[in-house]
């Protein structure tokens, strides 16, 4: 089977005996979000809403956002979109909501952490996110990233039922959410992991920094078996598992994904195409062989000679 991504898709997300998995697109911006349905994308999988106030100096109005988020789901009216809710600090940093200096930033107060001081800006940001379901007809879900715990995960879900939102979810990019997956489950409708994150926290490597990039890689073994446990929790909890991190645009380790219990994957939608006809050429078993074999393997280099169809790579 090719993993080229030079073949047809039909444009709809499934393996060739037709276990639906949604191949979905992550944006930060109206231009994205047509240039995403453009691609073929099925929905969104990932939208990152602190893109729209880089440069904002107060936060913004919640008429304002409900206008800028409007028009980023438009384009995916009926179809699924995930919004994630502000992932401010570190590499993101919004000046409405900044931080006293931190000697770690990545370690520190960023993401959902931001929210459990500054409550009111997340109930603010999603009343204006109700508000842009109900205008655009998409059918919105919403998620917090950087949840660590469980008691996190509840605690945000039931601020987002609070606001009328029907599906509540968050990321699981730090490794301590994957290790406890089942518990994140139960506190939520479906979890997304951000494999860019979860890499950089499990081997303890700056995802910005090119002399560490070679142990962020998603095909490390460590990475491999955090999200098999994510998978393995997914089928138990009979719940979605998606993963919106850089690693679902590889075509080959889509499969991987797939075969490891991943029920969705988002990426940018210039790999839209290539994943999608990637998954429609081989069947959700050889999905699964692809996955144990890659599991099984002892570097990131043997696990994707593993995963290739006909052995070596
Ligand atoms: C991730 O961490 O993998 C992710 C998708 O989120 P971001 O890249 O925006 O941190
Ligand atoms: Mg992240």
């Amino acid at each position: 089977s090719s993993v080229t991504g030079t073949a047809e898709w039909d444009g709809e997300g499934r393996t060739a005996d037709g276990h639906e998995v949604k191949v979905l697109a992550n944006v930060g911006a109206p231009g994205d979000a047509r240039a995403a349905a453009e691609a073929g994308a099925e929905g969104v999988g990932l939208f990152r809403t602190e893109f729209c106030y880089l440069d904002a100096d107060d936060e913004p109005g919640v008429g304002q956002q409900q206008d800028a988020y409007r028009a980023v789901l438009e384009p995916f009216a009926g179809k699924p979109v995930v919004v994630r809710t502000l992932d401010a600090g570190a590499d993101k940093p919004l000046a409405f909501l900044a931080q006293e200096p931190e000697p770690n930033p990545a370690l520190g107060v960023r993401g959902i952490r931001v929210a459990f001081d500054r409550t009111s800006v997340l109930d603010r940001q999603l009343d204006a996110i109700a508000g842009a379901a109900a205008e655009s007809g998409a059918e919105v879900s919403v998620m917090a990233p950087m949840v660590a715990t469980a008691e996190e995960a509840s605690w945000f879900a039931e601020r987002v039922r609070a606001a009328g939102i029907a599906r509540a979810g968050v990321m699981i990019e730090v490794p301590a959410a994957a290790m406890t997956a089942r518990e994140v489950f139960d506190a939520v409708d479906f979890v997304s992991v951000g494999t860019n994150d979860l890499a950089q926290y499990t081997f303890a490597a700056d995802r910005q920094l090119g002399a560490v990039a070679t142990l962020n890689d998603p095909w490390q073994p460590a990475l491999l078996r955090l999200l098999a446990l994510v998978g393995e929790a997914a089928t138990a909890k009979g719940k979605p598992a998606g993963v919106c991190g850089e690693a679902a645009a590889d075509p080959l380790l889509a499969r991987v994904l797939v075969g490891l219990g991943v029920t969705s994957l988002s990426m940018n939608p210039a790999s839209v195409r290539a994943v999608g006809a990637s998954l429609a050429a081989v069947t959700s078993a050889e999905c699964a062989a692809a996955a144990q074999a890659a599991l099984a393997a002892p570097t990131a280099r043997a696990a994707r000679a593993a995963a290739t169809p006909g052995g070596q790579a």
